[in-house]
């Protein structure tokens, strides 16, 4: 099993907390399609041996590409690389590019699933966050997608947002249950470096997050989701039986994965490598027919850490039987005072978060690790 990533580089509008690789200007974006194209065909060796089960189009918003265009890319992918039949197909997307058309479209030019940036249906909330959408095209988006075929809904929100009171985040959960929804994908906001929020809060334009009302909304965020049915499978994500992103679970599941675009990442199982993160330096090299990015290979150590650190934010948790010997053992010695604290539980050979764990999440799988040496 494997993924294939493409990461579309491009938004409409920079919203103030996003980190991400993007460019709000459209000028390269022939040109960058181009190059993708190319580097689907170049690295087409390196995917010779692998079942490809997932493609995910992110970004960026892979929404600023038209129907068609999307639709190339994926036949693309489909003439060089082995993609099994009924393959997750997923496309991110803002609402405001979610109109009835276009999301014929993209049924047709193959995507079967599409996550939705909503983030909030409130306008103070969009405004605050200079989303490039309203709270009207967020519900027009949901139900204009049930009506023209798609049967699987993801949907993203953010929690924690200064001004945001409980009843918002609750009316957000609401919308998204009553709507055709059969995946959830909820953030706190965070201040991330070098970013339009960052600055804000260094000039003491807004206040910074509040982290109590962050750790409350997800609380209440959590019982609201459950109490619709939906599971949470791994900290920030949440299903409906059976409904679980296959390409985020595989990545969680250390499977293999190949990324095309800037900044995309791919796995092989032991070599990690990484596009640069720079529209036209990635552009020039695959146009030239090289790549620009760089790698490394995995030790033993770092897998095992990464096992940890994605591991324990699923609900599938991590088992020491899938761990080399020091690893276990360091552990299992390790994980007792979490067990002790209630923040740990064990169940049938996996070791898995507490709900009051996973409040601890990082710093649990960040104190567990092994060291180098
Ligand atoms: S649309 Fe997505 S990728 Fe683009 S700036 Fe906003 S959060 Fe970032």
């Amino acid at each position: 099993m494997a993924g294939i990533y493409l990461h579309i580089p491009f938004c409409r509008k920079a919203c103030h907390y996003c980190n991400f690789h993007f460019s709000t200007s459209l000028r390269q974006r022939d040109d960058l399609l181009e190059a993708l194209r190319k580097e689907i065909h170049m690295r087409e060796e390196e995917g010779r041996h692998l079942q490809v089960e997932t493609i995910y189009l992110g970004g960026g918003t892979p929404s600023v590409l038209k129907g068609p265009e999307v639709g190339d890319l994926i036949r693309r992918i489909a003439d060089h690389y082995n993609v099994a039949d009924g393959a997750e197909i997923t496309l991110e997307a803002n609402p405001d590019d979610l109109t009835a058309p276009y999301m014929v479209d993209l049924l047709a030019a193959g995507v079967n699933r599409l996550s939705i940036g909503i983030q909030s249906f409130r306008e103070e909330d969009l405004v605050f966050m200079n989303r490039s959408h309203t709270g009207q095209q967020a519900k027009n988006c949901l139900v204009e997608a049930a009506r023209a075929g798609f049967r699987s809904l993801s949907a993203d929100l953010i929690y924690g947002v200064p001004g945001m009171k409980d009843d918002h985040l609750l009316e957000n959960v609401a919308l998204l249950s009553g709507a055709g929804v059969d995946h959830v994908s909820a953030y706190a906001l965070t201040v991330e470096p070098r970013t339009a929020l960052d600055h804000f809060v260094r000039t003491g334009k807004v206040s910074p997050p509040d982290e109590e009302q962050a750790a409350r909304q997800f609380h209440l965020l959590k019982q609201a989701l459950d109490a619709t049915g939906f599971q949470q499978y791994e900290i920030s994500n949440w299903a409906l039986p059976g409904r679980c992103s296959r390409h985020n679970t595989a990545y969680w599941r250390g499977l293999p994965y190949l990324g095309f675009g800037p900044a995309a990442h791919s796995f092989d199982g032991e070599r990690r490598s990484w596009n640069v993160a720079h529209n036209p330096r990635y552009i020039t090299a695959i146009m030239a027919g090289t790549r620009d990015f760089e790698q490394e290979w995995l030790t033993p150590v770092q897998r095992h850490n990464e096992y940890l650190m994605t591991g324990l934010r699923t609900r599938w948790g991590v088992r020491p039987g899938d761990m080399d010997p020091p690893g276990r053992e360091a552990f299992l010695a390790g994980v007792v005072k979490y067990v002790e604290r209630g923040w740990v539980r064990q169940e049938e050979g996996s070791w898995i978060l507490t709900d009051q764990g996973q409040f601890f999440a990082d710093g649990i799988a960040a104190d567990l690790f092994l060291e180098e040496g």
